[in-house]
């Protein structure tokens, strides 16, 4: 009988462990080795471009990829992971139950916008998942059936950071599309830090600025939103603001999964894995992408909750669970460089490399980069068996 390697999830860091596995199968020639990724859809969803129209469009097959590199895809949630019999079990799309049995798992399950009790929260739209991101597009291009007015023509993004700020920055294109060119739009940020970016760091800032002058996006620090209802929003200094779309985007945590799995996780429930991405103190699990709480180097750093380091995560754990199997030499999870690439709507974009960002490229250049990441890059190979498994050595560097 085969062993089993299950993947969790067909995110960025399911779908490279797949193709990785695959890869290094194929390399040694085995076929007594079977991977299977469990998820909800045999679509790669492209999150971070949920922030951007037609949001629809925003996701690429899998089956034949899978299909063309000898992956078994099962369509399903996972809900229960039972690690001393080795099974998960999952729910069919016909709400039956399941069962798939393992002999090595790879948890890539992704993670959630985080939904705190801010009363009213109910009322605020969001950019997390397709499903959410679409409700948010038609809304907005509904707008235009409503009377004029000081709420409909404001959007309040709640949340300064990565997500927020390339939410808020196009949202200016995407409120002038449906009410027009000479609308008297309003983008408000909202951030409890006391200056804007905070999280982003001193070398990124004056671009988030110099762009959001530029859009004529206004911030308002230092405060949090304190409550949401159908006509707007009460931050927590008292100040009241008018509008009727009001984005969340403030924290994000790991698949719930993860509290399945005994180990020590990071703030945002992050499973903390050794250098070969093998959940801490387990024989048989291992984590990748937004579960995997990794470090990247020898200096301190740890992967973010990002594709790049998803991609680059999934590549090493797929390896790394079949060398287990196939009794050859992991290698181990390392990722130096971190780069970071910051749409910033029609003014364009910021590309940073470092920890510490420093700048590289604004502005138009650093928007051409972005284009070519979001609209290439971050894509899964075709469904050719050469040029997809080739495509997944993780010795090949991501940022
Ligand atoms: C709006 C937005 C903008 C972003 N912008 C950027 C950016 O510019 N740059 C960047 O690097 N990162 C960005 N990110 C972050 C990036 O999208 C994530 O870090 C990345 O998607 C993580 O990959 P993943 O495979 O771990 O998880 P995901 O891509 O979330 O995939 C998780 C997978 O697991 C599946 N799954 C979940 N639960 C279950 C279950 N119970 N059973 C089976 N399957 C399950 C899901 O269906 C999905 O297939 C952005 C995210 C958002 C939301």
């Amino acid at each position: 009988m085969k062993q089993q390697i299950l993947i969790i999830g067909a995110g960025f860091g399911g779908v490279w462990s797949a193709l990785s596995a695959a890869r290094l199968l194929d390399k040694h020639d085995r076929n007594d080795v079977e991977i299977t990724v469990l998820a909800p859809q045999a679509e790669l969803r492209i999150r971070p471009r949920f922030y951007e129209p037609n949001v629809h469009n925003m996701k690429a097959p899998l089956n034949d990829l899978f299909d063309a590199v000898g992956v078994k895809f099962v369509q399903g949630s996972a809900e229960v992971i039972d690690e001393k019999n080795k099974q998960v079990g999952y729910t069919k799309v016909t709400g039956e139950q399941g069962q798939l049995s393992y002999d090595r798992l790879v948890l890539a399950a992704g993670s959630h916008l985080m939904r705190p009790p801010v009363e009213g929260l109910d009322h605020a739209f969001d950019v997390d998942t397709i499903e959410s991101a679409t409700r948010l597009e038609a809304h907005i291009h509904a707008l235009k059936d409503v009377p004029t007015s000081a709420a409909r023509n404001t959007v309040v993004v709640a949340g300064g950071g990565f997500t927020g700020i390339e939410t808020a920055t196009e949202m200016p294109a995407r409120l002038r599309a449906v009410l027009g060119d000479n609308a008297d739009i309003r983008v408000i940020v909202v951030d409890l830090a006391p200056q804007i970016a905070a999280t982003l760091g001193d070398g990124i800032r004056p671009s988030i600025i110099e762009a959001s002058e530029h859009l004529g996006i206004e911030w308002i620090v230092g405060t949090s939103v304190a409550s949401i209802d159908a006509g707007g929003v009460t931050l927590a200094s008292g100040q009241r603001i008018e509008s009727s779309t009001v984005i969340w985007t403030v924290g994000f945590r790991a698949s719930p999964l993860t509290e399945q799995v005994q180990g020590t996780r990071d703030r945002q429930g992050r499973l903390h894995v050794d250098q070969n991405l093998k959940v801490r103190g387990h024989a048989d699990v291992y984590a990748t992408g937004d579960v995997a709480y990794a470090a990247t180097d020898e200096l301190g750093n740890f992967a973010a909750m990002s594709c790049q380091h998803a991609i680059c995560l999934g590549r090493h754990a797929g390896n790394n669970v079949a060398a287990e199997l196939l009794g050859v030499e992991p290698i181990a999870y390392s990722q130096p460089k971190y780069v970071t690439c910051l749409d910033l709507g029609a003014w364009g974009a910021v590309f940073t490399e470092g920890w510490d960002r420093q700048v590289k490229l604004v502005k138009h250049e650093a928007k051409e980069l972005k284009t070519q990441i979001n609209s290439v890059w971050i894509y899964p190979p075709a469904a050719d068996r050469a040029a997809a498994l080739a495509a997944a050595d993780p010795l090949i560097p991501v940022a």
